[in-house]
């Protein structure tokens, strides 16, 4: 395949992309559900095809339908998905990946250079910190710590040095902390600086960044959006065209790309998002209230909570909830905290969120290892409950249980 051909099919599939403005006005539940999914034009398939595909018949050398030449660099089902998850978005562009840190990689990768500098913020992924500190930084890349949460440190680092791009996670993992996208973007715009909000743990239910003046979103869609823990993938979202084209160019070029079977999971999950994320929320917060209570708490992060330092502005920037996500601090240290993850029943030892089933992980030395000894290390009291749309009463007896038995080893 010649590199022009490459090119040519991929900004095909940028027009393809381009949510439609004319259907902008519906409600988000209905273009998850309608956005890029119409019925299959030669069997009249209600749900898009995988196909499983990684090569397209050419009509004449040159002669490709509709665009589609080599799945790397397009596919019809991987096409759906994007078209789908901009519209749900309300972004002219969606492109996604192998996982969300292939899609982090790549949209850094692509809008950065050796010699440029990141502001990123003090509570993230430990994966992305580690992206960032063993892959950019040798690359070239500076990368700086700052409590994003505070608008005037943020404007202190801005002020003292250029950064091409402060990157924000809110709620944060795991610590749920909040920023003000709005609030954040008016003082980096001010400083021509981008800013990159990692959207996961809200999912585009609650809380639409590219809105409140962010220039690209980014997900781990193996999270809330695809939602049953049997898929991993990623997104990055933007309406700018020029970011979009070297984003599309670098992902065609590196290849992360996900399978079409990969793509048909998120498109499926997709549909039900508003829905999940609704019952994740109030399932949440009922255990948010119940934990809040306990004896052997000694503090809860949860932004639904009145208590919780950013709950105003979560209450402002996030739409119909606050997310299936808890962090919580034991009085009896790491210890507990570990035998508690080791003694619930419903809520399954094991990394990761968003799905239906309920999680609990210890942060500290599970998703969280590659940040000790660094600015971002977690307490190690600290438990991350990624909670499921099970019956609440259920969770909550789960975790008295494991309270119970945490207590009496
Ligand atoms: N962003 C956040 C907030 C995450 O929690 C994760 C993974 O847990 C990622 C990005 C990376 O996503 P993935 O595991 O799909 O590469």
């Amino acid at each position: 395949m010649s590199a022009t051909t490459t090119e040519t099919s991929v900004s095909t599939t940028a027009s393809a992309t381009a949510a439609r403005p004319e259907h902008q006005s519906r409600a988000q539940a209905t273009l998850a559900i309608h956005s890029g999914q119409e019925p299959d034009p030669i069997t009249g398939a209600v749900v898009t095809p995988i196909y499983m595909t990684s090569t397209f018949k050419q009509d004449g050398v040159g002669g490709l339908r509709h665009g589609y030449d080599y799945s790397r660099s397009v596919n019809p089902t991987r096409d759906a998905f994007d078209t789908q998850l901009a519209a749900v978005e309300g972004a002219r562009y969606a492109l996604t990946f192998s996982s969300g840190l292939a899609a982090i990689d790549v949209l850094l990768r692509a809008t950065l250079k050796p010699g440029d500098a990141i502001l990123l913020g003090d509570d993230v992924y430990g994966g992305t910190y580690r992206l960032l500190a063993k892959v950019f930084v040798p690359w070239g890349v500076r990368v700086d710590v700052v409590d994003v949460t505070d608008t005037a440190a943020v404007s202190a680092a801005l002020s003292q040095r250029r950064y091409a791009v402060i990157w924000v996670e809110t709620p944060s993992n795991p610590m749920l902390r909040i920023t003000d996208i709005r609030a954040t973007a008016a003082i980096a715009h001010a400083h021509g600086t981008r800013v990159v909000v990692d959207n996961t743990f809200a999912s585009p239910v609650l809380q639409h960044p590219l809105e409140d003046g962010a220039d690209a979103v980014v997900y781990s869609t193996t999270k809330y959006i695809g939602g049953h823990s049997d898929v991993v993938g990623g997104a990055v979202l933007l309406s700018d065209e020029a970011t979009r084209d070297e984003v599309a160019f670098l992902q065609n070029a590196a290849g992360a790309v996900p399978s079409p079977f990969d793509s048909w999971l998120d498109i499926r999950g997709l549909k039900t998002l508003a829905l999940r994320v609704q019952r994740h929320s109030e399932n949440a917060l009922a255990i948010a209230q119940w934990l809040e209570g306990h004896t052997d708490v000694e503090h809860v992060w949860y932004p639904g909570l009145t208590s919780h330092p950013g709950h105003e502005i979560a209450a402002r920037q996030m739409h119909g909830g606050f997310g299936g996500m808890i962090s919580v601090q034991l009085r009896g240290g790491a210890a507990v905290a570990k035998a508690v993850a080791g003694a619930t029943e419903l809520f399954t030892l094991a990394e990761s969120l968003g799905g239906v089933e309920s999680l609990i992980e210890h942060p500290a030395a599970m998703t969280h290892s590659s940040v000790a000894g660094t600015a971002l290390q977690v307490p190690d009291n600290l438990l991350r409950l990624s909670v499921g749309i099970e019956g609440v009463d259920d969770l909550i007896a789960d975790l008295e249980q494991a309270f119970a038995r945490a207590r009496v080893a």
